[in-house]
C-alpha cells in the first residue's frame, strides 16, 4: 500500500504544540516471581518524546502505564 502523506494528520505535542518527536525508552522491571527466572528482568518500551520540550504525549504510553506516568511527572514538579 502506498501511503499518501497528505491524507495523514500530524501528532502534536500536548505541551508545546511541537510536531517533531524523538525515540526514547521507558524501562520496567519485571519481578523474578512473575517470570520464574532466577533474576528480575527488564523490559524496554519504546516511546516518543517531544523534540523541543521532552514531553511524552499520553497517547504514546501503553494504557496500563498511563496512571504511573502521571504520578512520576507530578512528583517532579
Ligand atoms: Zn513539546
Amino acid at each position: 500500500m502506498r501511503l499518501d502523506l497528505s491524507q495523514t494528520t500530524p501528532i502534536i505535542c500536548e505541551k508545546c504544540n511541537g510536531q517533531i518527536f524523538k525515540e526514547v525508552m521507558m524501562i520496567r522491571k519485571v519481578s523474578r516471581f512473575i517470570t520464574n527466572q532466577p533474576q528480575d528482568t527488564m523490559v524496554n518500551i519504546p516511546l516518543f518524546s517531544c523534540h523541543k520540550c521532552d514531553h511524552v504525549n499520553n497517547e504514546f504510553l501503553p494504557e496500563a502505564l498511563r496512571s504511573d506516568y502521571v504520578e512520576i511527572v507530578e512528583e517532579n514538579n
